[in-house]
C-alpha cells in the first residue's frame, strides 16, 4: 500500500527515540560512575536508542583490533637485561610491503667494526601517507611493529609533526600488552615466549652448548630404564629453552645439524664458484 514504507521508517525512528530515553533512565547517573563499566556498555554495541557522544569529553572505547598508525615495540624500562632495546632488527620487510611506501629505515652499524647490527639507527613513518592497512604489522617476523589505538594525532603543522621518527614511534612492550592483551597472548604462544624471538634463540643456543655429555649417557639410560621417558619431567612454562628429552637430544638439535649441513654445502658451492672464476 502506498505510504507503508514511510510509516515503517517513522515508527523505527520513534522506537529509537523512545529507547534512548528508556535506556538513559535505566542507567541514570551510573553511566558516569568510574567504578563501573556502565559508560562503556552504554556506548557499546549492546546499547539501545540513539546516543550522542560528547567528544572529546567522552570517548567511545575502541575494540582491541582497532588500528591506527603503527608504532615500534621496545623493551620495558624495568627489563632485567634489555631495557629500552628495540624489537626491530631493521630487516626492512615492513618497508618493502608497505603499499604507499611511507616507511624509511636506516640500519645501524657497529661504531667499532662498521658492520651492520640488527637494530635501526633511524626509523620514519609519514602518517599522512600511511593508510592504516596494517600490512607492516602483519608481515614483521619479529612482532616489532604494531598498530596503535591513538587516533588523536591532528596538528597545525603537517610538514614535520606528521613524520614520526623512531623516538616518537617507540612504545614499551607493556603498552602493547595493555591495548591488545588477546593478540599479545596469541603472539606469545606462537613465539613460545613473552621475550623477543632472538632472546629465545640465544637461550636455546646456550642450552645446546652446555650439553656435551648427554648423548653418550642416553643409550645406557634407555637400556636400564626404558620407561624413564614416560616419567620425564615436563618442560617448565617459561621463556627459557625446553628441557632435553630422554635421548639426550633437544628438539632443536636436528635443526642445528641441518643448518650445519646447509652451511657446509654453501661453502662447497662458493669454493666451486671461486675455482671456476679462477680458471
Ligand atoms: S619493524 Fe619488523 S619488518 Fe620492519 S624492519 Fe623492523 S623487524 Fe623488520
Ligand atoms: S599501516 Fe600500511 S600504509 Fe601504514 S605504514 Fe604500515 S604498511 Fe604502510
Amino acid at each position: 500500500m502506498y505510504g507503508t514504507g514511510l510509516a515503517k521508517g517513522l515508527l523505527l525512528t520513534l522506537r529509537h527515540f523512545v529507547d534512548s530515553y528508556v535506556d538513559d533512565i535505566r542507567y541514570g547517573f551510573r553511566k558516569y560512575h568510574h567504578s563501573t563499566d556502565n559508560f562503556g556498555v552504554r556506548q557499546g554495541t549492546k546499547t539501545k536508542g540513539v546516543i550522542t557522544v560528547q567528544y572529546p569529553d567522552e570517548k567511545v572505547a575502541v575494540p582491541e583490533r582497532f588500528r591506527f598508525v603503527p608504532f615500534l615495540i621496545v623493551e620495558d624500562e624495568d627489563h632485567p637485561t634489555r631495557s629500552g632495546k628495540d624489537w626491530c632488527t631493521s630487516c626492512g620487510i615492513c618497508a618493502k610491503v608497505c603499499p604507499p611506501q611511507c616507511i624509511w629505515i636506516v640500519r645501524g652499524n657497529d661504531p667499532n667494526t662498521g658492520r651492520p647490527v640488527p637494530e635501526p639507527e633511524a626509523f620514519f613513518i609519514d602518517i599522512d601517507i600511511c593508510m592504516n592497512c596494517g600490512f607492516c604489522a602483519e608481515y614483521c617476523p619479529f612482532d616489532a611493529i604494531k598498530m596503535d589505538h591513538d587516533y588523536e594525532l591532528a596538528s597545525y603543522d603537517r610538514t614535520t609533526h606528521h613524520i614520526h621518527d623512531k623516538e616518537r614511534l617507540s612504545k614499551p612492550n607493556s603498552y602493547w600488552r595493555s591495548i591488545a592483551p588477546t593478540r599479545a597472548y596469541e603472539e606469545m604462544l606462537v613465539r613460545g615466549t613473552w621475550e623477543h624471538i632472538d632472546v629465545a634463540k640465544e637461550a636455546r643456543r646456550g642450552a645446546a652448548r652446555s650439553r656435551p655429555a648427554a648423548p653418550q649417557a642416553a643409550p645406557q639410560a634407555e637400556l636400564a630404564a626404558p620407561a624413564a621417558a614416560s616419567e620425564a619431567t615436563p618442560p617448565a612454562e617459561s621463556s627459557a629453552a625446553p628441557a632435553p628429552t630422554a635421548e639426550g637430544a633437544t628438539p632443536w638439535s636436528e635443526d642445528d645439524a641441518k643448518r650445519e649441513e646447509r652451511r657446509r654445502k654453501a661453502l662447497e658451492r662458493k669454493a666451486r664458484r671461486a675455482a671456476k672464476r679462477g680458471q
